[in-house]
């Protein structure tokens, strides 16, 4: 792809995620004529774009696809690249059409409890997270019949159900999955989130196109100044609204880099501490299992190598999500010739909320850039002491859990290196008043500007700990109102 083709558009999002995607698909849903330029400084993987990699059926194309996305550094988790940053030393990013959603698990839990932002009204909020499950085609009930999986949550709804309320009991994990007429599933990418947005000429997706930064006339957002990554030409096309949409790594840096640095600017980032555990069911339950449900080992459904089929809710008195995956072998040597049935072996992964101070932060640069030539990032990060105690809380908490499901694999839960859970978020944080300790407005306005939007992980103010996705991609459909009727008194001043 080479540069945009117009020179001026009602809307350029930077950014092509789901919470980018977002932006497009409810303008182009809501206005009729709005044309809609979508950069990304990756490249375009799959034909639709924004293809979840996953669905690629060649090992070898899908391997491709994603090293393609992984730009230029250290390889993190495949169709990822490392930070680089020794205090988030597992913290990475993907740099391709789709973002990371290309990539992703697809989890997507409603966030609950402390994590619920309080200056948004609570039916407000339901009704962007229902529109969000929409556009990701979320189903709690893809692999209802993944084997044991009903063992498993029976055995944890009876540790920790009978305390909670009806809706944040043990369950099936909500996934952005659809499960297509000859069984087969299918993972959401951006290329769900963009339906019909996605073919038609008045979006036009320029991937390998760099956003620099954004031009702004006084407090207005008028443009986005745009660099081809591969010939390193530059161009500036005009627009009516920008949504910077860059990740919650880069989106800060793009707002540095035009000269936007309000005082929380790339404060406040929290990723969730995560903690693992893995156990196995014991043959007697596997037998008992097998006999009352007469299905064979070769009956059962698939194991998904990754996938949270079961969910344990955040609650404020048991303040940690659970993911709980069933794999088809153990990660850890087992003892003799133990034959592990699919499903059998089950990892637990705890995550914690954590505690939000603006000391842990992105600072930028001007003297120094990244291999963008963008503002080069350092990262200040570290656990309070109330993020021990937290994780120490976690690390019983997943042992009790794991211990009601079966036997212990590992001699004791492991809390992973920081940045692992790849849901850092909170660096342009949103708040109910410009008080210094937000970025934007409830509706993801740059505070003191006209235009400009950010969206992501990065506007999420609360300590989540469930999955992010579902939550910031909520929160740009409600931005997306808030652009629609920018646009719209845009369009009557003109007349
Ligand atoms: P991203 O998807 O990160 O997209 C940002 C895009 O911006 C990238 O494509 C990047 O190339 C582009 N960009 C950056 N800077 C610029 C620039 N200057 N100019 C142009 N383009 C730029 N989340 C969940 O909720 N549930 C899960 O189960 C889950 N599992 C995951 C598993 C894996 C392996 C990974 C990698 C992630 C997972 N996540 C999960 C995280 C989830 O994918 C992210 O929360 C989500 O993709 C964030 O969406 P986004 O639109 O904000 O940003």
């Amino acid at each position: 792809m080479s540069l945009p083709s117009a020179t001026a558009y009602d809307l350029v999002v930077i950014g092509s995620g789901p919470t980018g995607s977002t932006y497009v698909r409810e303008v182009y849903d809501q206005h009729a004529t709005a044309r809609i330029l979508l950069l990304d400084a990756g490249p375009r993987l799959t034909d639709p774009p924004g293809t979840h990699v996953k669905n690629i059926p060649d090992p070898g194309q899908r391997a491709r696809a994603q090293r393609d996305s992984e730009g230029p550094g250290p390889a993190g988790r495949p169709g990822t690249r490392l930070l680089g940053a020794p205090e988030l030393p597992a913290a990475a990013l993907s740099t391709n059409v789709g973002g990371m959603g290309a990539h992703w698990t697809g989890a997507c839990p409603r966030p609950g409890d402390g994590e619920r932002i309080g200056f948004i009204p609570d039916a407000e909020m339901d009704a962007h997270l229902t529109r969000a499950e929409q556009l990701l085609h979320v189903d709690a009930h893809a692999f209802d019949h993944a084997p044991f999986a009903d063992e498993v949550r029976r055995r944890l709804s009876a540790l920790l159900d009978p305390a909670r309320p009806a809706h944040r009991r043990v369950a099936p994990m909500p996934l952005a999955v659809t499960t297509r007429s000859d069984g087969a599933h299918v993972w959401s990418g951006t290329d769900v989130v963009l339906g019909g947005a996605g073919a038609d000429e008045r979006v036009e997706i320029a991937d390998r196109c760099l956003g620099l930064r954004v031009v702004m006339d006084g407090d207005t957002a008028t443009g986005v100044v745009v660099r081809d990554v591969v010939t390193d030409e530059e161009t500036t096309v005009a627009a009516r609204a920008v949504v910077v949409a860059a990740d919650a790594l880069r989106t800060p840096q793009l707002l540095h880099a035009s000269g936007i640095r309000p005082p929380a600017l790339g404060r406040y980032l929290n990723d969730q501490p995560q903690i693992v555990y893995a156990v196995r069911l014991p043959d007697d339950v596997v037998a008992a299992h097998r006999a009352v449900t007469g299905r064979t080992r070769d009956e059962d459904g698939a194991i998904v190598p990754q996938s949270g089929v079961s969910w344990v809710p955040y609650t404020d008195a048991h303040p940690f999500h659970g993911q709980v995956m069933q794999l088809d072998a153990s990660p850890v040597p087992l003892a003799g010739d133990i034959d592990v049935e699919p499903g059998t072996v089950v990892g637990l992964g705890w995550f914690c909320a954590k505690d939000i101070t603006p000391d842990d932060r992105i600072e930028f640069t001007d003297t120094a850039a990244d291999a963008y030539g963008l503002p080069a990032m350092r990262i200040h990060y570290r656990y309070s002491d109330r993020d021990l105690a937290t994780i120490e809380q976690a690390k019983k908490a997943v042992a009790e859990a794991g211990a009601a499901v079966g036997i212990p694999l590992d001699d004791s839960p492991l809390l992973l290196p920081a940045g692992s859970s790849l849901h850092y978020q909170g660096t342009t944080r949103m708040g109910p008043v410009d008080d210094g300790t937000s970025v934007c407005d409830s509706h993801s306005r740059v505070w003191n500007t006209r235009g400009l939007w950010v969206a992501g992980n990065n506007v999420i103010p609360t300590a989540t700990a469930c999955n992010p996705t579902l939550t910031s991609v909520a929160l740009a459909v409600r931005g997306a109102h808030a652009l629609l009727d920018h646009l719209a008194s845009m369009a009557e001043r003109r007349i």
